[in-house]
């Protein structure tokens, strides 16, 4: 059940999760929901004083967020909409030719193909493309983050496997195979290297314990930052 408090004119809903720590933390998600992670021992009211001094902050931080609400408008496959590439926009444009083929030029993402009216041959394009530079880049944040994290700490290189999923970027099978979303390939580099550095600490804790978390936060200290533009990309 959400509790909420009243701000001014507005009210803040949120939920409580407890963990075994000794301050209590304030979540602000993209989806403008808020969660307090609040010590096992803390109190209903010291966690409602909390939400209250704090309030200015989650109603800027819910702000911030509702700018990119609504969610993405479905794509058309027509010259002229916004497509994203590592975290850059680009504008579609489709023209006619002999051959198939898809580019980055300029500020544009260039399809040509017999057909340019064809938008389901124009998604058929652009999602191997966005498959095809997914396996090139995953398989270069992987070796980057294994040279330059995880060196001494894991056995064989994992086998990379791209693979499009509902719900996630990416996934660790314990016989060492990493599995990535090549959705995440429209996000920024940092971005990419978040999931693939989340999966390898995978390699070392199996589970989403304290050390796991210690781990990823001493190999990349930014992380939540990078995890919220992710939400952000993928909503
Ligand atoms: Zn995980």
């Amino acid at each position: 059940m959400p509790h909420e408090i009243v701000y001014g004119t507005s009210v803040i809903r949120y939920t409580i999760s407890r963990a075994d720590r000794k301050t209590l933390a304030i979540e602000v998600h993209p989806d403008l929901s808020v969660n307090v992670v609040a010590p096992l021992k803390a109190t209903l009211a010291a966690i409602e004083e909390k939400i209250i001094h704090r309030a200015s902050w989650i109603r800027k931080q819910q702000y911030y967020f509702e700018q990119f609400l609504p969610r993405t408008p479905k794509r058309e496959y027509v010259s002229g909409e916004s497509h994203y590439y590592l975290g850059r926009k680009y504008l579609l444009r489709v023209r006619k030719s002999a051959v198939d083929t898809v580019k980055i030029k300029g500020g544009e993402l260039v399809v040509t193909m017999p057909n340019p009216s064809d938008t389901m041959q124009v998604k058929k394009l652009i999602t191997q493309w966005y498959h095809h530079q997914a396996g090139k880049k995953f398989e270069s944040a992987l070796s980057n983050a294994l040279t330059t994290h995880f060196r001494n700490k894991v056995g064989e290189r994992p086998q990379l496997v791209i693979r499009k999923m509902a719900r996630r970027w990416g996934s660790y099978a314990p016989q060492g195979k990493i599995t990535l979303n090549p959705e995440i390939i429209k996000a920024p580099s940092r971005c990419i290297d978040y999931v693939v550095i989340h999966e390898l600490c995978h390699m070392v804790h199996y589970n989403h314990s304290t050390s796991f978390y210690h781990l990823q936060d001493t190999l990349m200290p930014d992380w939540p930052k990078w995890k919220q533009r992710l939400e952000r990309v993928m909503a």
